[in-house]
């Protein structure tokens, strides 16, 4: 068994992986889904053993820190299985991170049992505090559920950054307030620039726009923002606010200032491997997990497509091709 790291061909470490456990989600945010979504036969999906097999070879294979995304993973039947069975390589060590990125609407069922496996950090997402706003991008979301939900996150110990998506004309007005949140109840925050994906028409796509740029003009006519050199390696950039001592990041996947120090590839629910956010490029995992009980020819076909990874992208924000990507698998940003 060849246990050699993964390395792309500009020497970049591959250590980072994010998994879509499910394309399914109990909310339905305008941004990012139909109302009426089409989606997968069961059998599309990876079972949860394929899951497991997928991940502990990338973990085999270096991986380091492990996102679990979707769709809304925890409303994945009998996620915690798998969970709990691949918390096994936090206890060996060979894993360092297990994570999460949740809508919170499950978390008052699934936080203590989280925590319990040695989950430390979760990323959750809110746009705003207000019911009625909530309900309304959400389509089907109840706030107050999603608040309990982050209530039992923290009392189980779990560390919380908020994601909140920047739109325009919604909730502009509450940066403040949500900052101001963020820093009672001590969670992180971050705010993530709006893609063009979802059923949004083109000009509601653009009235929505808010860009980071705009985030942070507004943020500095309260707070003195000191720029940190902290990069995980990912999209986010960070400020702290130096009257809070906040620290709060600005994810931009419209640029491309972040591919440079790329050290992530996601697979999507169906085994697609996609080794950069902006490209279409992936590799068929799938195929090999099922056609072989052992790894081998999985491993062949991970290490064949990391040699494919591109240097970068650059998306142009009327590229169509993005929006079918991008609702397929939106795990690179919300991180
Ligand atoms: N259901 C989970 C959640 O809500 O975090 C995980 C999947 S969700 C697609 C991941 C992140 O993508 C969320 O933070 C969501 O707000 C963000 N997202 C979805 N559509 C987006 C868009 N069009 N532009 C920017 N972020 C988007």
């Amino acid at each position: 068994m060849d246990n050699t790291p993964l390395i792309d061909p500009f020497a970049r470490p591959i250590d980072y992986l994010r998994v879509s456990v499910t394309d399914r989600c109990d909310f339905r945010c305008t941004y990012c889904m139909a109302e009426h979504m089409q989606f997968l036969p069961k059998k599309e999906l990876l079972t949860l053993e394929e899951l497991d097999r997928l991940c502990s070879t990338f973990i085999r294979l270096g991986v380091k820190k492990l996102r679990i995304t979707g769709g809304e993973p925890l409303v994945r039947r009998d996620i915690m299985t798998f969970f709990r069975s691949i918390s096994r390589h936090l206890e060996t060590g060979d894993l360092r991170e297990l994570t999460l990125t949740t809508n919170g609407s499950q978390l008052a069922k699934f936080a203590d049992d989280l925590a319990a496996l040695g989950m430390k950090r979760i990323n959750v997402s809110l746009d705003t505090l207000d019911a009625d706003k909530f309900a309304k991008i959400t389509r089907w979301g109840r706030l107050e559920q999603v608040l309990k939900g982050l209530e039992a996150a923290k009392r189980a110990g779990l560390k919380v950054k908020i994601n909140t998506v920047a739109l325009k004309g919604f909730n502009e007005d509450e940066l403040f307030t949500l900052i101001d949140w963020c820093a009672a109840e001590g969670f992180d925050l971050t705010f993530i620039e709006v893609m063009p994906m979802g059923e949004m028409g083109d000009d509601l796509r653009l009235d929505q726009y808010w860009p980071l740029s705009d985030v942070r003009r507004a943020m500095a006519e309260r707070f003195t923002l000191t720029d940190l050199a902290e990069s995980t390696g990912g999209p986010a950039r960070y400020v702290r606010l130096e009257e809070s001592g906040q620290k709060i990041g600005f994810i931009t996947p419209l640029t491309h200032n972040f591919c440079e120090n790329c050290n992530r590839v996601r697979v999507t629910c169906t085994g697609e491997l996609f080794m950069c956010l902006g490209q279409e490029d992936n590799a068929d995992l799938r195929a090999p997990l099922r056609a072989n009980e052992d790894d081998a020819a999985l491993e062949a076909a991970i290490r064949e497509a990391i040699s494919r990874k591109p240097k970068g992208h650059d998306f142009d924000y009327s590229r169509q091709t993005v929006s079918g990507q991008m609702s397929r698998h939106m795990s690179h940003t919300g991180g």
